[in-house]
């Protein structure tokens, strides 16, 4: 009788590091206590995204001692988005993964989606992050108007508290790697590629070491960016602006005229409406120059065809 080898199936765990070395550690050790609950071969693969503390000597550390880990190392900070498509293509195997370096997005889910994504039918097995808790209240609010937003303007829809989480079949990976413009918004991507997607959800839990190098500001510009990657709606909607405007306009200037003829004393006392409605104009101008020029520098962006990183190193 011939024995069939049962085929091993291997899954790269793609891991963006800015600045983390308080959580590298703790992050590895439990991935690798979690890998002896799966029968699939695990690889990880750090990507740093150009950290200015001790990260890149920690990650060649454990490089060094393990050779399931490699790396990719930065010429500088190219941002979390790069990251993933720096991992994304290194890495091999059947399945590919992406999570958080600082156990918020919590490993213990990895043995469930591994299982998941290998005995189910689906392609992608993704996550979403529910009960931010108060302490978070401001971001929650925020970050809930912007999937009302995105999934208002654009085709593809985003599932709320979705994360990058996930973990996806090579083909999924592929097609990923297809879409290769330089501003990328992965979260919009994942879902323009589609696939049978299962989402699972999780409590949120708070950072164990270091502190998220996110500001509300940066947060505010991904999510335009986020935006005016997905949807060309906002124009749409500068020009209707625009429309709206103009009849208003045309009704007035009937309105001035008409009262002009009627009573010859009123030319004076419009002045203050008149600053209004003129003000109210000018800055309907200024923000549909905002919104076009938005999309002009995405142009200028995407015509320059800058790689999306430079790597300095990698293992
Ligand atoms: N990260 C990155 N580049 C960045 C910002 C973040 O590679 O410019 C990495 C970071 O090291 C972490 C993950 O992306 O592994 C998520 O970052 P963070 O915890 O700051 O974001 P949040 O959890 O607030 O979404
Ligand atoms: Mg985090």
């Amino acid at each position: 009788m011939v024995k069939t080898k049962k085929r091993i199936l291997t899954l790269s765990i793609i891991v963006p590091i800015y600045n983390e070395e308080e959580s590298i550690p703790a992050f590895y050790d439990k991935i690798k206590s979690l890998s002896f609950l799966t029968p699939i071969n695990i690889l990880l693969y750090f990507i740093d995204d150009g950290s200015t503390d001790n990260s890149v000597s920690i990650i060649k550390k454990i490089t060094c001692k393990d050779d399931k880990v490699h790396y990719v190392v930065f010429s500088r900070h190219f941002g979390k988005e790069a990251a993933i498509y720096a991992g994304l293509q290194h890495s091999c195997g059947e399945y590919v993964a992406v999570i958080d370096v600082d156990l918020q997005d919590p490993p213990e889910l990895l043995p469930k989606m591994i299982k998941m994504i290998t005995e189910e039918q689906w392609d992608v097995i993704g996550t979403r992050r529910i009960n931010r808790g108060k302490k978070y209240k401001i971001r929650s609010f925020f970050s809930n108007l912007f999937y009302k937003m995105i999934n208002l303007v654009s085709d593809s829809q985003l599932v709320p508290g979705e994360r990058d989480y996930r973990v996806m079949e090579r083909k999924v990976v592929d097609s990923i790697l297809l879409l290769s413009e330089s501003q990328r918004f992965s979260r919009g991507i994942f879902s323009w590629v589609g696939f049978r997607t299962k989402y699972l959800t999780f409590e949120n839990v708070d950072r164990v070491k270091g502190k998220t190098s996110w500001t509300f500001l940066g947060l505010m510009k991904y999510a335009v960016d986020g935006v005016v990657s997905f949807s060309t709606i906002p124009l749409t909607f500068v020009i209707l602006i625009g429309l709206l405007s103009f009849s208003l306009s045309v009704l007035g200037a009937i309105f001035v005229v008409v009262r002009a003829i009627l009573d010859k004393n009123s030319s004076i006392a419009g002045w203050a409406s008149m600053i209004t409605i003129l003000l109210f104009i000018s800055s309907i101008q200024l923000l549909s120059l905002g919104v076009i020029g938005k999309y002009i520098s995405a142009i200028f962006l995407e015509t320059k065809q800058r790689p999306i990183y430079i790597k300095r190193e990698s293992k």
